[in-house]
């Protein structure tokens, strides 16, 4: 068992944490208050972002993608907790998995321009009557001889309004769902209202309504059927990337505001990091955020030996977003007054942190499937000579 990373594991990490103080953290304020990115200000991230040749970096290097392990990417996407949502998707991309399905023409067409950069890609699988019992859609795509025509209406589409494509899951049958690319500015497909939000100030979640577009049968990715294989495929590798990795990388940087605050904040005469009792939050923010990492690194490793490491991602989905919560809130209360107050970014942190425990399946969602597996396969998922 070897804990240690390499020099070019470090060398990225460095690079990435250079890149974030340097180029995102300073846009951080300026979003939050005008609650949007300027589009000058986001077109210099991306290209910059781009050189560092990290854009995309989930896919293949022979599409232009990063080429990196998964291990790889979650080292990158830990430091990307390191700022915000928005700032992120515009230096380093958001390539859904799922894309990497595309065949023949669709590679030109949708999965190049996205590893490119060119064009972005939102996905879209909720709906107001369809969160967490995803296969509970009512969007229905219909064969004709030309294609297909898709009726139907999704919301909370992050980043949705920046998108030109969307990959969007629909029934095509009873019990059967199939995912499709949808282009912006198709007739019949119309873009709603910006969702306001709790936090993530600056990325847009959007509701999209589908009334009789018509699609092409390049549209179609994958196999007619496989739609919900390929949404949550997607979703299990975001959960650990988007989710673990970035819950474990914002909890690290809130941590460390907390620690720096506390060794200097007087009282009584006193560091507050003197009191006993600020140092109990300081220490269990410290061990939880270790014990959330190695668990994402693990699961990571499994998925580049090739193992199935769906119920580890649902138990990193639940202990990551978790940890966020309980230092943030923690922090809340080193900082007093100023925690609260919107001086200091502490109370965004406290917003933002809170969708961690929602998407990308619910924490009641991720515990149930931990608990059905370790019913039904007993001690194998927490016995390490099993
Ligand atoms: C900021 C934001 C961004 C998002 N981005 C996207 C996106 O880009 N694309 C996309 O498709 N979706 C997106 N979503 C949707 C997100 O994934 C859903 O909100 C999430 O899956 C929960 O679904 P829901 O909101 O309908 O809640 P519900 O499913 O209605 O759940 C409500 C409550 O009931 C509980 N519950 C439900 N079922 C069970 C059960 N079986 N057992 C126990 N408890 C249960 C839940 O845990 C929760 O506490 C986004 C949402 C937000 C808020």
């Amino acid at each position: 068992m070897d804990f240690s990373l390499n020099d070019e594991q470090k060398m990225m990490i460095e690079t990435v944490r250079r890149f974030i103080a340097e180029e995102l953290q300073p846009l951080e304020d300026e979003v939050e208050e005008k609650g949007f990115l300027d589009n000058a200000k986001s077109q210099a991230i991306h290209t910059k972002g781009k050189a560092l040749g990290l854009y995309g970096m989930n896919m293949p290097a022979e599409l232009g993608g990063g080429g990196l392990s998964n291990l790889d990417r979650i080292l990158c996407e830990e430091q990307f907790g390191h700022t915000t949502d928005i700032l992120i998707r515009r230096a380093f991309g958001n390539v859904y998995e799922p894309l990497l399905h595309c065949q023949g023409d669709q590679v030109e067409r949708w999965l190049k321009p996205a590893v490119e950069g060119t064009r972005t890609c939102a996905i879209t699988i909720t709906e107001p009557g369809a969160g967490s019992d995803a296969a509970g859609i009512k969007t229905h795509a219909k064969k004709t001889d030309q294609g297909w025509v898709l009726n139907g209406a999704k919301h909370f589409i992050s980043d949705g309004e920046w998108s030109d494509f969307f990959l969007v899951s629909a029934k095509t049958g009873d019990k059967e769902i199939s995912m499709f690319m949808v282009d912006k500015g198709l007739a019949g497909f119309t873009v709603g209202k910006d969702q306001k939000m709790m936090g993530l100030r600056g990325t847009p979640h959007l509701e999209l309504f589908f009334d009789n577009v018509q699609l092409d049968d390049a549209c179609l990715l994958g196999e007619a059927g496989q739609g919900f294989k390929l949404a949550m495929g997607a979703l299990n590798v975001v959960r650990l990337a988007q989710v673990g990795a970035r819950a474990v990388g914002k909890a690290t940087h809130v941590c460390e505001l907390m620690v720096n605050w506390a060794s200097e904040r007087k009282q009584f005469n006193t560091r507050i990091g003197d009191f006993q009792m600020v140092q109990q939050m300081i220490a269990d923010s410290v061990i939880e955020i270790n014990a959330a990492r190695w668990m994402v690194y693990h699961a990571a490793w499994m998925l580049d030996q090739g193992m199935d490491a769906r119920e580890q991602i649902a138990m990193v989905k639940v202990q990551a977003s978790e940890t966020l919560g309980r230092v943030v809130d923690r922090a809340v209360q080193v900082f007093g007054g100023m925690g609260f107050c919107k001086e200091l970014p502490i109370e965004r942190y406290y917003r933002d942190a809170r969708i961690y425990r929602i998407y990308d399946g619910t924490s009641e969602i991720h515990r149930g499937v931990i608990a059905k597996s370790a019913m039904k396969k007993g001690a194998v998922l927490f016995d390490v000579n099993r």
